[in-house]
């Protein structure tokens, strides 16, 4: 159960919609922009500040996480001016992460500066892979070496808490190796790292590929032996599972995205951001021009808003709960479901009561939280 209701937000989400084209397995809402319009979204984002919190006073925050689409494609300056847009209603409070995600060409020696300068201090860096061909594949707009160029970059910089993103479960025609992948990944020395499965979206040029059987999904075997092999790999080299998809060096964990799995609520601005008060969740206009026009007439750019019923609130504390080491806290009548997946190594209980979910459990995260949000509904 969310424990956050009417609780102050301390955490801040902002998109970034732009992309200089799109990867081939991305459905995620952006705008495909040649050149980025950063005036055009600066004064936009300004405008969605004032309507929703110009007649509130700046509240103290622990993160600002700038997501997309691709932020770093504002630039040095674009980004600086963003940060210090959102920082006039939202204080960092001391020690606060101030996060962005970027794509290993953004990042030039100026940007970095820029970037340090004006408080970021956590990278995201979209590295999927360090297989070129694979990065073609992709359709990134990147080679393996951009990627190791802009780790020493925003080292030189002083933003030395980074986080890299991987891909697994590709196709096997791709010929990927993993191994190699990590082992590359490794010598960068990140603190902390993502690593997502491949999911074939219909809408997508992927998709696409795979309808006309030019691309086959990679079968469950070789899912389940990529998951495991990252594991292998990255906890031998010193970093945590703490999270279905995440891994860190000791203390480096996610600051905001914690606040997403322990239900806490945030604010969320730009277009398709969405947003949490504690009781209901909100979003905004998807498209980027529509949001840009409905904004600039002084009106809140929300698309649709709902409110948690309790069966969402199970259904989230529960696969929340699971996806990470946090773990759920458990009742005595979850027995009857979890006893069969404690007996299997699917999942153990703590001295705490928390019933949290081993590596092999974490193959099966939907379906558990499935099986135990219906137990707990009943
Ligand atoms: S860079 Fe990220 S958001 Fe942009 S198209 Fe690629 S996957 Fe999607």
């Amino acid at each position: 159960m969310c424990n956050s209701r009417s609780a102050v937000p301390r955490h801040v989400y902002v998109h970034v919609p732009f992309c200089a084209r799109r990867c081939s397995y991305c459905d995620f809402a952006i705008a495909v922009r040649r050149e980025v319009p950063v005036s055009e979204y600066l004064q936009s984002l300004a405008k969605e500040l004032q309507v929703r919190f110009g007649e509130t006073p700046a509240k103290d925050v622990d993160t600002i996480y700038f997501g997309g689409g691709t932020p770093s494609r504002l630039g040095g300056d674009g980004l600086a001016r963003a940060v210090a847009l959102v920082t006039r209603y939202f204080t960092p409070a001391a020690g606060a992460e101030i996060t962005i995600e970027a794509n290993p060409e953004d990042v030039t020696a100026t940007a970095a500066a820029q970037w340090r300068i004006a408080g970021v201090n956590r990278v995201s860096l979209g590295a999927q892979s360090f297989d070129n061909a694979v990065l073609d594949w992709m359709h990134r707009t990147h080679d393996g070496a951009a990627t190791k160029s802009a780790v020493s970059t925003l080292q030189n910089a002083d933003i030395t808490n980074l986080s890299l993103d991987l891909i697994f479960a590709l196709p096997e025609s791709l010929h990927r190796n993993l191994e190699n992948d990590i082992d590359q990944l490794l010598t960068l020395e990140p603190d902390h790292v993502s690593l997502y499965g491949l999911t074939i979206e219909p809408t997508t040029a992927l998709g696409k590929w795979v309808q006309v059987g030019k691309a086959v999904e990679q079968p469950e075997e070789g899912y389940e032996m990529d998951f495991l092999t990252a594991n292998r790999l990255l906890t031998s080299a010193g970093f945590e599972h703490y999270e279905v998809s995440n891994y860190a060096k000791p203390g480096k964990q996610a600051v905001h995205n914690a606040a997403y799995w322990a239900n806490v609520p945030y604010v969320a601005l730009g277009p398709a951001a969405h947003g949490f008060d504690g009781e209901t969740r909100r979003w905004n206009l998807r498209n980027y021009a529509e949001w840009r026009d409905v904004v600039m007439t002084g009106t809140d750019p929300i698309e649709g808003s709902e409110l948690l019923t309790n069966e969402n609130r199970v259904a989230e504390s529960v696969y929340l709960g699971l996806r990470s080491e946090a773990g759920l806290l458990t009742t005595n009548s979850d027995h009857a479901v979890i006893d069969r997946w404690i007996q299997a190594g699917w999942a153990s209980v703590g001295a705490d009561n928390r019933l949290r979910c081993t590596t092999n459990g974490w193959l099966r995260l939907d379906s558990l939280a499935a099986a135990l949000t219906h137990h707990r509904s009943r």
